[in-house]
C-alpha cells in the first residue's frame, strides 16, 4: 500500500546529456519484484515539501536488476535533482512497483508486438522489449522510437546491441523531428499519416498481435486510433502515460445534481484500518482521505499512474479523469482516488481491495 522502501543507488549511467539510468539495489529484494513496463514511484523533500515522481522500470523482467532511467525536464525539480546531484551510495525511497503496462503473455507462438515511444517514453518499452526477447524465443518486436535529435536518444547504444543480438526478431525505426532526414518518413512527429505511411510500406500492421504507445497525450491519441483504423482491437493496444494535458488536478464541477448536503460521510478502509469521517462535497476522495491523517497512496494527483487506486464500497462518486484504469476496472468498481468526487451523501471506498 502506501509503504515506502528504501534502495541505494549502486550506478549512474550518463548516455546522454539530459539522462541518467540509476541502477538501484533494495534493502528488501522481496519488496521490488515487478513485471516488465511497472513503474517506482520516489518521494523526496524539496524545500520542506514531499514530492512523488514515478520513473518507469528499464530493465527487463528476468535481467536481474532493478534500473530507472530519468530524463531532465526543463524547470523540472525531481528530474534535475536527480540528473545533477545524486550520487552513487545515496539512499532513495519508493513505493513497490506498480502499473498495468504490460500483457498478461501471447496464447501466439510467435507475437508480433509493436510499440511506440517517444523521448523518455522509452524506458518502460525497453522492459517490454527486453523481456519479449529474452522469455519468447518466437516473438517478433518492432520498434517506432521518436525523439528530437539522435544526440538526445535514450538507450541508442542499448538497443544497437539488442539490435545486433536479435537482427532477425527486432526492427527498430528512428524518426527525428528536428533533424533531417534522406527519407521524408524518419523526419517529423509521429501522427495520423505517419502512421499510415509505416504501416503501408515499412510494419506489417496485420501480423501485429499486441501494440504498445508511450508518449505525449497527442501522439498516444494518434497512434491509438490509427492502430484501430488498421484493424487492431482495443484489447490490443496498451498504452501509459507520463503526463497529462488534462486538467488532472481541476475541482469537481459544480453541475453535478443529486445530492444536495455540502457534506459526506466518508469511509475509508487502508491496511485493515477503517476509519469514518465527515468530508467536504468539493475535494477528492484521496484529499479527503489525506486530510483526515489516512496514508493513502499516491503519487502523480493528475489520475496519470494508478497509485491511488481504490474500490468503491458504497454511495456514488464521479472520476474526472483516468489515464490508467482498465473499462473492467471501472466496471468492477475501482476509481482513482485523487479524480473522484462524492456524488452521494454516503461513501466508503478501500485502498486494500485495490491489490497494489
Ligand atoms: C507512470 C509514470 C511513469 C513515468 N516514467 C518516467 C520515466 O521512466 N522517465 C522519466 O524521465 N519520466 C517519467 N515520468 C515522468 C516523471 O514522473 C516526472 O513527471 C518528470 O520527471 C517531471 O518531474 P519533475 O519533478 O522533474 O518536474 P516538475 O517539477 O513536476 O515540473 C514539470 C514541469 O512543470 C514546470 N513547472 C514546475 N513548477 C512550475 C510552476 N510553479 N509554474 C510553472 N511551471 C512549473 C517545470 O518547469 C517543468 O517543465 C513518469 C510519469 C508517470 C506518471
Amino acid at each position: 500500500m502506501a509503504d515506502f522502501f528504501d534502495l541505494t543507488v549502486t550506478d549512474i549511467e550518463k548516455t546522454v546529456r539530459d539522462a541518467v539510468v540509476l541502477t538501484l539495489k533494495p534493502k528488501d529484494d522481496n519488496a521490488f519484484a515487478f513485471v516488465q513496463g511497472q513503474y517506482l514511484t520516489f518521494r523526496r523533500e524539496f524545500d520542506g515539501e514531499e514530492l512523488r515522481r514515478s520513473y518507469s522500470i528499464c530493465a527487463g523482467k528476468n535481467d536481474g536488476l532493478l534500473q530507472v532511467g530519468v530524463k531532465q525536464v526543463n524547470g523540472g525539480v525531481f528530474s534535475t535533482w536527480a540528473n545533477s546531484e545524486l550520487k552513487v551510495g545515496d539512499d532513495l525511497q519508493a513505493m513497490a512497483p506498480a502499473g498495468n503496462f504490460y500483457s498478461a503473455g501471447e496464447m501466439n507462438d510467435a507475437p508480433h508486438y509493436l510499440a511506440f515511444a517517444a523521448g523518455s517514453g522509452i524506458t518502460p518499452i525497453l522492459s517490454i522489449l527486453r523481456t519479449a526477447l529474452m522469455a519468447e524465443p518466437g516473438a517478433q518486436f518492432t520498434l517506432v522510437y521518436s525523439n528530437r535529435n539522435l544526440n538526445t536518444v535514450m538507450f541508442r547504444e542499448e538497443l544497437e546491441d539488442l539490435k545486433n543480438l536479435h537482427m532477425n526478431r527486432l526492427t527498430i525505426i528512428h524518426i527525428l523531428s528536428g533533424d533531417v532526414q534522406d527519407i521524408d518518413l524518419f523526419s517529423g512527429r509521429v501522427d495520423a499519416e505517419k502512421c499510415k505511411q509505416l504501416f503501408a510500406h515499412w510494419v506489417d500492421i496485420g501480423s501485429v498481435t499486441m501494440a504498445y504507445i508511450c508518449g505525449p497525450e497527442e501522439m498516444m491519441l494518434a497512434v491509438s486510433a490509427s492502430l484501430k483504423d488498421h484493424g487492431l482491437q482495443k484489447n490490443q493496444i496498451r498504452f501509459e502515460l507520463f503526463g497529462s494535458a488534462q486538467p488532472g488536478r481541476a475541482k469537481r464541477p459544480a453541475t453535478i445534481t443529486g445530492s444536495q448536503t455540502q457534506e459526506v460521510a466518508a469511509k475509508v478502509v487502508l491496511a485493515g484500518d477503517t476509519r469514518s469521517f465527515t468530508m467536504a462535497r468539493d475535494i477528492s476522495l484521496l484529499d479527503a482521505a489525506l486530510q483526515n491523517d489516512v496514508q493513502a497512496p499516491f503519487a502523480c494527483k493528475a489520475g496519470v499512474c494508478s497509485t491511488c487506486k481504490a474500490k468503491v464500497l458504497s454511495g456514488e462518486v464521479e472520476m474526472l479523469a483516468n489515464h490508467a484504469l482498465e473499462d473492467y476496472e471501472v466496471e468492477a468498481g475501482f476509481v482513482l482516488s485523487c479524480q473522484s468526487y462524492a456524488l452521494t451523501d454516503n461513501v466508503s471506498w478501500d485502498y486494500d481491495e485495490a491489490g497494489g
